[in-house]
């Protein structure tokens, strides 16, 4: 087997196959916009939201009063006293249930939380999602059995710190070839490897660790302070300075065999689902960075004269100040819906969670550019250097920087791309089986033509016409009801688009990574339009017209994003930047890096796995935190 089926198939073998539940991600992808499973959109009841609101209130109070984002910026590092703060307050427990010392928040209130802290400290925001969306706390939820989580949601909610250990040197996004593994040895596991980026690592007290049980892949809680165990750096990045983020190393590090979670073999499933919800964190946190980012792009744009107007007055950066409102609220709206279907839990949300994921990340870091870019000169300079010359020390290229992550880590954009592609082409994969599977013998193949000849005949018909295409129809979105008629066509235009790219590569189709890439990118952007015409709907009560033109400007510009990705299918270069890249790697435009310098400190790839001489960090660390 290649390594490209090994990877493909360890990647089948942890999705979820199953769908118990209706999905209104899935459907938008099959042209079928079920309004009904999002509006109206789930309420909280009367008591989660008193305890909702009250928590925001003292994590507000909190972090105005005690901590100093730029502090945790200039020193790269979160000071011990406000993680005990936040831990006091119950931070590191919001999703736990109360019987294990938790405070019960719902989805909507975690990630309204994470809202509120990302705008303030990515850094905070991180090492809080790290150790809740990933870390102990949701596998053990979702799969720990009682006596694990007696014995560590209580630590977890307290403010023992959590990671989570997947990454390695070797293995990023394909983690077929994981290498790190766990060796059952009577009631215990022994588990030896190397695991990289860690986040929280270096001062974790509990980890989520992934390895290797035979051919399959197994979730281990792990104590931090087991013997073998070493962390042997902290790692600098771009941006969110204040991270604890670790190499790992494990040798012969015996864990009870009692601290399996779920089964042997189950450890991307647990990994995956846990990302279900978890996957909510990081718009959250996007959604936080971008509405900051239209409250300073009001100040700044409202204040600032060049050529006898306030700048927010030309056109050109009139625009700009109308995409960063108008994503801003679509960015709030995607997380706050997604949010409200998570706890309502009669949906299944896994691709609007990765649709939420994926879109937000990319929106959010084209909203930070283009404040750096109206920030002009001083969209460049440290927040620090500004005060110190006296000014208002807005920390718009830290923004930028702290944001560039979420495009990679938790699924990069082209994973998220695969990932959702490979459910909204699952309708067809099932009905076309064998026809697209180059093993499949000739008989197979002829029924597998038939089936999928009755599957296209019965569906087809459904995506000639539909509710968007009659006036009148969604009237009660009022003024946005021609928004929703668009979402319905277009979702129907989407399946359509999927089904000729199906017919046209048929099994080659999962190698159309820009054109599986491009549909998704459309069902995400159909997806944000909704939720903004819920959420516009809903704001109106209270708000009057405003929402309303606030949505309607976002879908306008929505909607040219769509019409360019749908023109992009089938109108673009992608076969000649294959050409062109396979020819790059061949060496055959070396002659193209004449006249520069590589300013590169040598070294290998991609570091051995050997032992290094550097001083495990966390002594002083958890020294200086207890
Ligand atoms: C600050 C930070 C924090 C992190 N925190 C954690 C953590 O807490 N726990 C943890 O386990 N990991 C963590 N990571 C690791 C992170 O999840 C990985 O960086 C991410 O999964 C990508 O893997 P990689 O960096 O090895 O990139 P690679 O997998 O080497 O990918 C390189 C590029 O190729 C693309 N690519 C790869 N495969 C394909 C494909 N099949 N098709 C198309 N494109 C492809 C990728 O999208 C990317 O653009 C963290 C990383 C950072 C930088």
């Amino acid at each position: 087997m290649t390594d490209y089926a090994k990877a493909r198939e360890v990647a089948e073998q942890a999705r979820e196959r199953e769908w118990t539940r209706p999905s209104f991600g899935k459907q938008l992808f099959l042209g079928d916009l079920r309004l009904d499973l999002v509006h109206p959109v789930p309420r909280p009841g009367e008591e989660e939201t008193a305890r909702g609101d009250d928590f925001l209130r003292a994590l507000r109070r909190f972090l105005e009063d005690k901590v100093d984002p730029a502090a945790i910026e200039r020193e790269s590092v979160i000071p011990p006293d406000v993680v005990t703060g936040l831990a006091d307050l119950g931070a590191f427990g919001m999703k736990i249930e109360p019987e294990y010392g938790g405070l019960g928040l719902s989805h909507l209130y975690y990630t309204r939380a994470l809202m509120l802290v990302g705008s303030y400290s990515p850094a905070i925001a991180t090492l809080l999602s790290a150790h809740q969306s990933i870390g102990v706390p949701q596998p053990l939820r979702l799969f720990g059995t009682e006596a694990q989580k007696r014995a560590f949601l209580p630590r977890c909610a307290r403010g023992e710190i959590s990671a989570f250990l997947l990454t390695e040197p070797d293995v990023g996004s394909d983690p077929a070839r994981l290498a790190t593994t766990a060796v059952r040895d009577g009631d215990h596991y022994v588990l030896d490897g190397v695991k990289l980026w860690t986040t929280n690592g270096t001062v974790a007290d509990l980890l989520v660790v992934m390895a290797r049980t035979g051919e399959r892949i197994s979730a281990f809680v792990v104590e931090a302070n087991t013997p073998g165990i070493t962390v042997e750096r902290r790692n600098a990045f771009m941006g969110l300075r204040g991270i604890e983020n670790g190499l790992t190393r494990f040798e012969h590090v015996r864990v009870p065999a009692e601290n399996l979670i779920g089964r042997e073999g189950q450890g991307l499933k647990i990994a995956l689902t846990t990302l279900n919800t978890g996957r909510l964190s990081l718009p959250a946190v996007c959604a936080g960075t971008a509405k900051w980012a239209a409250r300073i792009a009001r100040e700044w744009c409202g204040t600032r004269v060049q050529w006898g107007r306030r700048i927010g007055e030309h056109e050109a950066v009139a625009g700009k100040i109308a995409f960063i409102a108008c994503s801003a609220y679509a960015l709030e709206a995607l997380v706050d819906l997604s949010s409200r279907l998570a706890d309502d839990e009669r949906n299944d949300i896994r691709i609007e969670a990765a649709l939420a994921k994926l879109w937000a990340s990319e929106m959010a870091w084209r909203v930070a550019d283009e404040l750096v870019q109206i920030r002009g000169g001083r969209g460049f300079e440290t927040a620090e250097s500004l005060a110190a010359r006296g000014e208002r020390g807005v920390p718009a290229e830290q923004m930028l920087r702290d944001l560039r992550i979420n495009r990679i880590f938790e699924g990069s954009t082209e994973i998220m791309h695969l990932l959702i592609a490979r459910e909204a082409v699952d309708a067809h994969l099932a009905a076309a089986g064998e026809l697209v599977d180059p093993t499949a013998d000739l008989r197979a193949k002829a029924a597998a033509a038939r089936r999928a000849g009755g599957f296209y005949a019965r569906w087809l018909p459904t995506l000639v016409t539909g509710p968007g295409s009659r006036p009148g129809t969604f009237a009660e979105f009022e003024p946005l009801a021609h928004q929703l008629r668009y979402v319905e066509r277009a979702s129907r235009k989407l399946a359509r688009s999927t089904f000729y790219g199906m017919s046209r590569w048929q099994g080659r189709l999962e190698h159309r990574q820009r054109f599986l890439g491009r549909l998704v990118d459309i069902g995400a952007e159909l997806f944000a339009m909704t939720a903004v015409c819920l959420r516009a709907r809903q704001d109106a009560a209270r708000l009057g017209r405003r929402p309303y033109e606030l949505a309607d400007g976002f879908c306008r510009q929505a909607r040219q994003r769509v019409e360019a990705l749908f023109h992009d299918l089938w109108s673009n270069c992608d076969d000649i930047d294959a050409r062109i890249a396979g020819r790059v790697l061949d060496w055959r435009y070396a002659f193209l890096e004449e006249g520069v310098l590589d300013p590169s400190i040598d070294g290998p790839w991609i570091a051995s796995s050997a032992a290094s001489t550097a001083s495990d960090p966390r002594g002083a660390r958890a020294r200086a935190r207890r």
